[in-house]
């Protein structure tokens, strides 16, 4: 895949990149390694003023990173505002935070004191995915600069500008040289970055196949690997919940990012004492959305960040049909300049399409109907992935129920699932493993050093 900003609202390319040699990405882990060393000796507040400054250089400039993401994938003007602040909230968390995380923890032995210590390791390799182009990237590096660890970006190959800004907020702040570096490398490359002794872990958020690729390579190099991978959460609607509210997450939760989105709930289980409500209320709102320019205040939904992304998409809906389900809305290619696609709606779908197993990476939800909550977890728990997962009731006990029984990193209750910096956030099953944010995303990257003094 070219290096490049392609605009997807307009298919034009904007600006192509250069991949970088060998020779210069030996030299950028050599700065990552000189880094490290002049960062570990940073104390907490020290290292918590430079995201401090961090923070407000990203929003000093939302205005022009937001355009940035707009440009290179789609996402609504006011969403990749939205994005860019959110990052900042996570520099201030982690700045404000992570002394206290990363404290000794003492345990009590036989010795005079022993106590566990959090030490950091070493550069640790990022392989990040184009659909939030600068959260996915500060959620890891905001946690893992203030643990004393540098940063190496290896960016999707769609968001090169994104992956560059990134690396200039770091440098803006101050942070000692070699801090945070973006490589500007294609997939190819990453094997021969992990496998430099150098480099110490590696996280990923993508897809399956990447995360399967790096986390070889890495256990072959005896490396810790975290792995952010698709989700195809489950959204349960039961009869006690407030309808309205449930249909307006519905249909934010799946259009959300323009339906880009891991944790987006994309497979609608419904109690079907009100299937047939939630299902007209569902068109009508989807009908209702507006799709087109990303940059327009009043537009829903921008393009889909690649024609690839749209086309993958296109034919996951296309061969669910002609196996049988039935599409109640949308669902389509919009011709024209651009990947737009018309959100749609799928109903009937047997488990042999592509609707009912696969993650669909769009505005594309599908629905099913089912008799109670344990037949609505069954269904939800048949997935491969387990990201996040909803329910929407005034149950108590079904509430428990969903906690305990869903198989996925994260329930969410009358409410879409959502990444914040203070909770934890993370999958099971084929959406990976570890965690990030919270005090458990900083300990990921870390040497718990068992310290006892006898
Ligand atoms: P990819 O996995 O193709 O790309 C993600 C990153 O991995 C990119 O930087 C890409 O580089 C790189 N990459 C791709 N293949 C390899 C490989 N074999 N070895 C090393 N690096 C590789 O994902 P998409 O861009 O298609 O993103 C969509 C997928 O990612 C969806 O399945 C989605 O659910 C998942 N995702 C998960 C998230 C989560 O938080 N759990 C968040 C966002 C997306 P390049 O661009 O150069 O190919």
């Amino acid at each position: 895949m070219p290096i490049q900003t392609l605009n997807p609202a307009t298919g034009k390319v904007e600006k192509t990149f250069e991949e970088l040699s060998d020779a210069d990405v030996d030299k950028a882990i050599a700065q990552s390694v000189s880094g490290f060393h002049a960062l570990r000796s940073l104390s907490f507040a020290d290292r918590a003023t430079l995201m401090m400054r961090a923070a407000d250089i990203l929003e000093d400039r939302e205005e022009t990173y937001g355009r940035l993401l707009t440009t290179e994938m789609g996402k609504t003007f006011a969403s990749a505002r939205a994005e860019v602040k959110k990052c900042a909230w996570a520099c201030r968390f982690y700045a404000e935070h992570a002394e206290e995380f990363l404290a000794d923890r003492p345990i009590e032995t036989k010795a005079q004191r022993s106590f566990a210590r959090y030490l950091p390791i070493g550069p640790v390799l990022a392989v990040m995915p184009w659909n939030f182009p600068l959260w996915q990237c500060f959620r890891f590096a905001a946690p893992a600069l203030m643990a004393g660890n540098t940063g190496l970006l290896k960016h999707a190959s769609n968001v090169p500008q994104s992956a560059l800004a990134i690396e200039e907020v770091f440098r803006d702040a101050g942070f000692p040289e070699g801090t945070f570096q973006t490589l500007l490398v294609g997939s190819g490359k990453v094997e021969r970055i992990l496998q430099d002794d150098r480099v110490r872990a590696a996280t990923l958020t993508g897809s399956e196949p990447a995360g399967r690729a790096v986390a070889a390579t890495a256990g072959d190099h005896i490396k810790k690997t975290v792995l952010e991978l698709g989700g195809s959460d489950p959204f349960i609607v039961m009869p006690s919940a407030d309808l309205d509210a449930a249909l307006d997450a519905a249909v934010k939760g799946r259009t959300l990012n323009n339906g880009q989105s891991c944790i987006a709930a994309k497979r609608f289980i419904i109690h079907q004492d009100i299937y047939r409500d939630f299902r007209d209320g569902f068109v009508s709102r989807f009908e209702a959305l507006k799709v087109g320019d990303p940059m327009a205040e009043d537009t829903d939904i921008g393009p889909l960040a690649m024609a690839q992304t749209r086309d993958d998409l296109d034919k996951q809906v296309t061969e669910s049909v002609a196996k049988g389900a039935h599409c109640l809305t949308g669902a389509e290619v919009i011709d024209g300049d651009g990947f737009f696609y018309r959100p749609g709606i799928l109903e009937n779908i047997p488990e042999g399409a592509p609707a009912f197993a696969e993650e669909l990476f769009g505005p594309v939800a599908t629905l099913y109907s089912a008799a109670n909550l344990s037949e609505a977890i069954s269904l939800a728990n048949t997935s491969r992935f387990g990201l996040g997962s909803a329910i929407f009731t005034q149950n108590e006990g079904e509430i428990e129920q969903a906690f305990n029984h869903l198989d996925a990193g994260g329930t969410f209750v009358n409410t879409i699932t959502a990444s914040d910096p203070r909770l934890p956030f993370g999958g099971v099953k084929a959406s990976g493993y570890g965690r990030e944010l919270a005090s458990d995303g900083i300990r990921e990257f870390v040497n718990i050093k068992t310290c006892c003094v006898g």
